[in-house]
């Protein structure tokens, strides 16, 4: 046994570097909203055309997930390495219909695990469905180009993945072509303009793990600021549930106010403000969707939402 200690030691190791790498590998592809797993079909159409015609709107109609298990998938898809050790015949997403009409904002709520996070990764079609169709525009996110589904949906995730570059470089990920006053009207729109130009080096300072420290509030912000810089028609966030200082909270919400003002929207919604606010609550729990309504019908109803509410919203908004 001891003899074999010191290689298990070393494999362990190994894993771990390689998991290290996939988590950066994965941030990286966030923030260029790639598509890992799927492909483009040869005969692809321009997926903003539809949204000109038809408006933005989404719609999962009866979806059913489950993550490709390890057999399944060539090793060549980092993705499934990182999840081989996962149940691989459980569904994930059981039947999953709703519609957002253009312009509306949708909050899925949730238990954790019931699916929430995966949802938004068939809108970003990070994955495809196993079952059903996730459209945007009436069309089929299986026959649109990659690149103009990116140019259609913003992604705002929990954690603002910032690169070790500057201010105005980290923006310029969402827009190549933004000019200076561009980074400055999205960062005021983003209510971080006044932090960015008090810096001596002002949208030139260099930001990321050694560079200017930013805090989580100011992060999210300039994330905001990339999203409006980007413009997209639809917008997926998936809300911050760490805790910020209230001022950076009220700063964030404002921005986010702003961001999603005439955008199609799906937010995994951590905040009561949220919820209030939602044109549609989706609730879903294991996979399937248990209840849909307002936040006032949804509490009167007595079901799921009314639990979460006492258990998460309420008790956070007291907080
Ligand atoms: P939370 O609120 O905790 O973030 P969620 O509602 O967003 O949860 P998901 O992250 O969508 O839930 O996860 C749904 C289920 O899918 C969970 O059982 C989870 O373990 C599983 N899952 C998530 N990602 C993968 C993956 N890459 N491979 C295999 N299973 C996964």
């Amino acid at each position: 046994l001891g003899r074999l200690y010191g290689p298990l030691t070393a494999m362990s190791n190994v894993q771990v570097d390689v998991m290290t790498a996939l988590v950066s590998f994965e941030r990286v592809l966030e923030v260029l909203d790639l598509e890992p797993t799927v492909s483009e079909k040869p005969d692809a159409t321009d997926l903003r055309a539809a949204v000109a015609a038809h408006g933005a709107t989404l719609e999962l109609d009866h979806v059913g997930f489950r993550y490709p298990s390890a057999d399944e998938v060539s090793l060549a898809s980092l993705e499934s390495v990182a999840t081989l050790s996962r149940d691989p015949v459980a569904d994930t997403l059981r039947d999953i219909t709703f519609q957002v009409p253009a312009g509306a904002m949708v909050a899925l709520v949730g238990p954790s695990g019931a699916g929430k996070t995966t949802i938004s990764q068939l809108v970003t079609r990070m994955y495809d469905p196993t079952r059903g169709t996730v459209r945007i525009a009436g069309q089929d996110l299986r026959d649109v180009t990659a690149a103009s589904l990116r140019d259609t949906v913003g992604v705002v995730s929990q954690e603002a993945h910032l690169f070790h570059d500057t201010i105005a470089g980290n923006l310029r990920f969402a827009r190549p072509d933004a000019t200076d006053d561009d980074i400055e009207q999205a960062l005021r729109g983003a209510h971080v303009w006044n932090l960015v130009a008090s810096l001596p080096e002002g949208i030139e300072t260099v930001v990321g793990d050694r560079g200017y420290r930013l805090s989580g509030g100011e992060r999210q912000r300039l994330a905001i600021a990339r999203l409006l810089l980007k413009a997209p028609d639809v917008v997926v966030l998936d809300e911050a549930t760490a805790h910020l200082d209230s001022e950076s909270e009220a700063a964030v919400q404002a921005a986010l106010d702003e961001a999603l003002v005439g955008r199609t929207s799906l937010v995994i919604a951590h905040r009561l403000s949220t919820v209030r606010q939602a044109d549609l609550i989706v609730v879903v729990d294991a996979g399937q969707v248990v209840e849909t309504g307002t936040h006032a019908e949804l509490l009167a109803r007595g079901g799921l939402y009314a639990d979460l509410y006492r258990t998460q919203f309420a008790p956070a908004a007291v907080a």
